[in-house]
């Protein structure tokens, strides 16, 4: 029997503590939040109410730490080439892993980073591999997880090529881990528009990164077209993929147990979006 875990990315509004309450009210067993705001680099510190009331709320609701994937701030670059911007970031980004470990969270989603066309592919890579490294050296409990881009300006992490070689340069492989968003796969050129396209994408995946390391799903559809390297998420089933890729997933077993998050554009449709993907999960029992 299949254990899918849907949700969506819910708002933290006025304490992360909404997070759970907000996810259980649009009938979610998995959700995503930022642990705090996505576009500042300061951030107040967690307080003990705050992190009190988040884990009662999160027993309360039944999420365990697997059904929850925290996003960090968009500002961080794990892989910028100037020395201060990236000692910035890579500050930023044990910050983000620390107030995960606060809450008794245990996978932190980021995106890997970009080159701004000043640092060569190979050294970004090894790089943004560097600021993992350094981040899992000086926290515990929390799992880096990398998630892949639509390959939009300079980022990196398109292609499974370049997670790859990020993971095999990453020290400690039990606390590396991958997201796959269906957005940025498919504007990156991975076909999911059929059941034979996404049989072929995620053996690649499997072949490439492997499964041993999906932390989570960002489950969107998308407004730009195949392979446009646009990151453009729609609604399920109103873009360029189609229904058919998110009743593979959820009919794939290989999904089972990640948080599945939707980032898709309408959050009135939610509900709606997350009781049709159990639906999906349930014609394959
Ligand atoms: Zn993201
Ligand atoms: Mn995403
Ligand atoms: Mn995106």
């Amino acid at each position: 029997m299949s254990q899918k875990f849907i949700g969506a990315h819910v708002s933290a509004a006025g304490g992360v503590e909404n997070a759970p309450l907000n996810a259980h009210n649009i009938g979610a067993s998995a959700f995503a939040l930022f642990t705090k705001s996505q576009r500042q680099w300061a951030a107040k510190p967690l307080t003990e109410k705050s992190i009190d009331l988040f884990k009662e709320r999160c027993a309360k609701f039944g999420f365990a730490p697997e059904q929850i994937l925290p996003h960090d701030s968009y500002l961080i670059n794990l892989g910028h080439p100037e020395v201060e911007a990236l000692e910035k970031s890579r500050n930023a980004f044990i910050d983000e892993i620390e107030r995960c470990r606060q809450l008794g969270l245990d996978r932190l989603n980021f995106h890997p980073g970009s080159h701004l066309r000043t640092l060569s592919e190979e050294a970004c890579i090894t790089r943004i591999a560097e600021s993992i490294n350094i981040a899992l050296d000086r926290t515990e409990g929390v799992i880096a997880v990398i998630e892949n881009t639509a390959g939009q300006g300079s980022n990196l992490g398109w292609k499974f090529e370049q997670i790859a070689a990020m993971i095999e340069q990453v020290s400690d492989k039990s606390r590396v881990g991958v997201c796959i968003d269906t957005c940025h796969t498919f504007a990156a050129g991975y076909d999911l528009r059929t059941k034979e396209a996404c049989e072929q994408t995620f053996a690649e995946f499997e072949r490439i990164v492997g499964f041993q390391y999906l932390k989570g799903m960002h489950l969107n559809d998308s407004k730009g077209a195949f392979g446009s390297k646009k990151d453009r998420h729609h609604s399920l089933g109103a873009g360029e993929i189609g229904w058919e890729c998110f009743r593979y997933i959820m009919q794939d077993n290989r999904f089972d147990g990640v948080p599945m998050v939707l980032e898709t554009i309408d959050d009135t449709l939610w509900p709606d979006e997350i009781q049709t993907l159990h639906r999906l999960a349930a014609e394959a029992r």
